[in-house]
């Protein structure tokens, strides 16, 4: 609920306990010196355009500010200061967070003696709602500007981070292919070596900041996104990797488009992750199918293949942030933080991931996704 609906049952709700004829709430600006009108009842609506007031102007806030409460009797022998209104009594009591003042509550009535200081210990509860109102918005304030903070930071450090790792895998490659000249056996490793430290590094850069990402900008704002499109993208992607390690690829898609609740991004990047996790952990000359259908009214993306398997006691912490099983450890880099990523991407989505494996061979995942409609390809 928004900080001016509060503020206006507040102000309502307070000129019905005192059977007042108007109210009005007032917030203290940042200088500490100003009020400015947040909320009414029964009062004209410009009161709310008129721009911050310097508490010194007005004695009733000036009053409220300094003790517990201040009343005006009667306005014929008093001050109140509301121009253009016909109010005889009134009653201004201050809004106070953990000793400081935040702002004022008034009570207006178009009788005199209406109001006593007691009047305001009737409306303790009121202020106390109003005063955790505006405390819990600012709070919320402040720590949504925080988060814009963090996210601009890993935009630069994603650019920062990674340019440089690009440049010198391209460097190392091109000293690979030979264009430095002719390398001994001996050259030729230790740049394999570091090629393979810096795909390593380029992995754990992009994963982190991924993390990162997910967890600082929130949710991408997510529509319909056709799933059979998002495979067929990765597996091409992926073919040229299966191919050099001499891997069967195979794809099955089905024949209706299935349109799931995700962004295309997001979605690509789950099965970049779990296409390539089979890529990456089977053996030359085994296989990787993958297949998207429909059952029971839901999509489901297989992953299956034929490499090193998981042991049964690494599967309860295959999606935890840097969990890797030994086997895998054995035989390639990693960072163990794509499938936590994954599982945060699916679940966001509405769907769920699940694994099936036999260590010596091979390993399904399972990505169900609810479906928003399908259609003829
Ligand atoms: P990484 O691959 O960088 O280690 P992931 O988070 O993608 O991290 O995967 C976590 C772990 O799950 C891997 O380290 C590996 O132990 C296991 N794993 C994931 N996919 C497979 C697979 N297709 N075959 C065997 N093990 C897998």
């Amino acid at each position: 609920m928004e900080l001016s609906h509060v503020l206006t049952y507040l102000a309502e709700s307070a000129a019905i306990a005192l059977r007042a004829d108007a109210a009005a709430v007032c917030l203290l600006d940042e200088s500490g010196t100003r009020l400015s009108v947040a909320a009414i009842h029964g009062l004209p609506a410009e009161l709310l355009d008129r721009g911050p007031q310097e508490i010194q102007s007005c004695a009733l806030d000036r009053e409220a500010m300094s003790s517990r409460a201040a009343v005006v009797a009667d306005a014929q022998h008093g001050p109140l200061e509301l121009p253009g209104q016909d109010f005889r009594a009134g009653l201004c009591t201050p809004l106070i967070h953990e000793g400081q003042p935040v702002g004022t509550l008034h009570v207006y009535a178009t009788v005199p003696e209406r109001f006593s200081e007691d009047d305001a210990v009737t409306l303790r509860p009121l202020v106390d709602l109003g005063v955790a109102a505006i405390t819990a918005t600012r709070a919320m304030a402040e720590l949504e500007a925080l988060e814009a903070n963090q996210a601009q930071f890993i935009r630069v450090m994603t650019h920062e981070l990674r340019s440089p790792v690009v440049v010198a895998q391209s460097l190392v490659r091109n000293v690979l292919e030979g264009y430095a000249g002719k390398l001994t056996d001996k050259q030729a490793d230790v740049f394999t070596r570091i090629n393979r430290r810096l795909d390593g590094l380029e992995n754990l850069i992009n994963d982190l900041l991924d993390l990162a990402a997910g967890k600082a900008l929130g949710p991408a704002e997510e529509g319909p996104v056709v799933l059979n499109a998002s495979i067929g993208r990765v597996v091409l992607l992926l073919q040229p990797r299966a191919e050099d390690k001499s891997l069967e690829m195979t794809f099955q898609s089905c024949r209706d488009q299935l349109v799931v609740r995700g962004t295309e991004e997001g979605l690509d990047r789950v099965f970049v992750n779990v296409v390539g996790n089979a890529v990456k952990y089977t053996s030359p000359g085994g296989a990787v199918a993958v297949s998207v259908q429909q059952v029971d009214g839901q999509a489901q993306v297989e992953v299956a293949d034929t490499g090193i398997g998981i042991p049964e006691e690494a599967l309860p912490h295959l999606f935890e942030e840097f969990y890797r099983a030994p086997n895998a450890k054995k035989t390639e880099v990693g960072t163990g933080l794509g499938l936590a990523i994954v599982k945060d991407l699916v679940e966001r989505y509405g769907g769920r991931i699940q694994v099936k494996s036999t260590v010596g061979v091979g390993t399904t995942f399972t990505v169900t996704l609810p479906l928003l409609s399908t259609g003829a390809v």
